[in-house]
């Protein structure tokens, strides 16, 4: 990917090529439930270790490696996972605060993969180093410039991570934390928005996209509905959702969002996924810092904490 950095002195340009590596930006530590501003790799790595279980691995295209942990116990188990657009950075705490809560139960039961995009992550730490406030879209990606979603099963690469997860767990439900743009994303008359990302140029609180095989139907709509009613507890939260949506409307019309117990919601059938039920949290978190950021990840984690209570109550009954 073009990365463009600045030098000092008279104008010029100088293009080269690099090749890629394993190294990752350094900085410091924060502490988990108070991060302001998203997380160093090695902190990532360093907190899944303290969770202990099995340790599950994956490479990324530039040899990184893909880490996860599987917590073994007797409660129907989820996967968890952050990161897979890594500029969608407030999932990566999230997750991390939800195990460190999770692995408090008894019969713990769950895998965890806070950073399964490590090479776009370091692209993020590096782009952000520069604009710290900019989207920084290219990030999403990996460093073979696809969207890991979408690998295909003979060259899984970093996929691998949930392959494993799901050989180990079986589990229903899989929480995939992302993010999108905390503001209005346009550049007019420039042709700035990628094909097919329209509907993600403006906020429209933090919403929840479910799909699940046919035969879930039910049990999809009942996680919803425990998930949204947990998560008007958190302070401000759906107070942020209404502001964001009736912007939303003032400008762009009807979000074509189902609103759960104040939540923007888009529910489909999709029998293509191997896990039964997929919920993936989606906070406007992009460039976001301090106080706003804390409540990115606090959110991300109570959905986390809400899915798995809910996947114990009404989905493996
Ligand atoms: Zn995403």
């Amino acid at each position: 990917m073009p990365e463009i950095t600045y030098h000092a002195g008279a104008p010029s340009v100088r293009v080269s090529t690099r090749k890629l590596n394993t190294e990752d930006s350094t900085g410091p530590h924060q502490p988990l439930s108070t991060a302001q501003a998203p997380l160093f790799a090695a902190q990532v790595f360093q907190e899944l270790n303290t969770l202990g279980g099995e340790h599950y691995q994956a490479h990324a295209r530039s040899g990184r490696i893909v880490h996860g942990r599987y917590i073994k116990g007797s409660d129907a188990p989820i996967m968890i996972s952050g990161a897979q657009h890594a500029n969608e950075t407030s999932g990566v705490v999230g997750a991390l605060r939800a195990a460190q809560q999770l692995i408090t139960r008894k019969n713990a039961h769950f895998t965890i993969s806070p950073l399964e995009n490590p090479d776009g992550y370091e692209l993020h730490r590096r782009l952000c180093a520069v604009n710290p406030k900019h989207m920084h879209h290219a990030a999403r990606y990996t460093a073979m410039g696809d969207d890991l979603e979408y690998r295909s099963a003979e060259n899984p690469g970093e996929k691998a991570i949930r392959t494993k997860a799901l050989a180990l767990t079986g589990a229903k439900l899989h929480v995939n934390l992302h993010g999108y743009p905390s503001h209005e994303w346009t550049r007019p008359l420039s042709g700035y928005i990628p094909r097919g990302f329209g509907m993600w140029t403006l906020p429209k609180g933090f919403f929840l996209v479910v799909r699940h095989q046919i035969a879930w139907t039910q049990q999809a709509e009942k996680l919803v509905d425990h998930v949204t009613r947990h998560l008007t507890a958190i302070d401000g939260l759906v107070q942020q959702n209404n502001a964001q949506i009736a912007l939303f409307e003032k400008h762009a019309g009807e979000t074509g969002f189902r609103i759960i117990n104040g939540f923007p919601c888009l529910i489909t059938a999709d029998n293509n996924y191997s896990v039964p039920i997929t919920l993936i949290t989606e906070y406007p978190d992009e460039t976001i810092y301090g106080e706003n950021f804390i409540h990115g990840h606090t959110a991300q984690m109570e959905t986390v904490l809400a899915a798995y209570e809910a996947l114990q109550k009404y989905i493996e009954q």
